[in-house]
């Protein structure tokens, strides 16, 4: 692999600064990020990443945990689907709805983070990550109207800015798009498969036969900056 699909496929950090142990950004990244941050905190919000870059392995975790059944998979009112009574394919779609097939994570690209507003999260509350808590009167919402406003300037906006038919509404995922463009444009379908069959996930058969609609309904189908 080049260089390139190595970074879109999650298979290296060498892009990736690391601005706590477990929170990393892509190194173009970070000076549009501070400032990014800089301006929230002038209008009193806390940007924090809760999430930035991931790797291939913790993404392939992630899907082997929920394909298995050892992570819960949630349906879109955030019930616990029984999935012993799902067909592998009704499992695939289920898992896309909020989690990204391994090797094909924006997470991996190092330019794109899931963002909240630490001091706007009450004392007594742990960060869900859902979208009650950006919309109104939800305590995130003042982080959501000014990054509605302020992100574009920085570069960043947000992909998942709506239910498209494929992943979920993610009103906390931002992109910095100089980066995040030209990946998109570079990765491909071809790239995935390739993936996938050098593998060891779960459902391997049932991806590759679905990968063209999988790719076309989860992955291109993003808001564009
Ligand atoms: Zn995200």
């Amino acid at each position: 692999m080049t260089e390139l699909e190595l970074i879109l496929t999650g298979k290296t950090e060498r892009h990736i600064h690391w601005l706590t142990p477990n929170v990393g950004i892509h190194h173009e990244m970070l000076s549009s990020f501070t400032q990014l941050q800089l301006a929230a905190k002038t209008a009193g919000i806390a940007l924090t990443i809760a999430s930035g870059f991931r790797s291939y392995e913790r993404q392939l975790a992630i899907w082997q945990n929920k394909f298995s059944g050892l992570t819960a998979i949630k349906d879109d009112k955030n019930k616990t689907l029984a999935i012993e009574h799902l067909s592998e394919e009704e499992k695939i779609h289920a898992i896309m709805l909020f989690s990204a097939l391994p090797g094909a994570s924006r997470h991996h690209w190092g330019c794109d983070i899931d963002v909240y507003a630490k001091n706007l999260l009450p004392a007594d509350q742990s960060l869900a990550l859902e979208p009650w808590e950006y919309q109104q009167p939800g305590y995130f919402y003042p982080l959501t109207c000014w990054l509605a406003e302020h992100a574009k300037q920085f570069g960043f906006f947000l992909p998942y800015d709506k239910f498209r038919g494929g992943v979920a509404q993610e009103p906390w995922h931002l992109s910095y798009s100089p980066l995040s463009q030209p990946y998109q444009q570079a990765y491909s379908e071809e790239l995935l498969a390739n993936t996938i069959v050098h593998s060891d996930i779960k459902g391997k058969a049932r991806l590759l036969a679905l990968l063209p609609e999988l790719y076309q309904r989860y992955i291109v189908n993003v808001a564009m900056p």
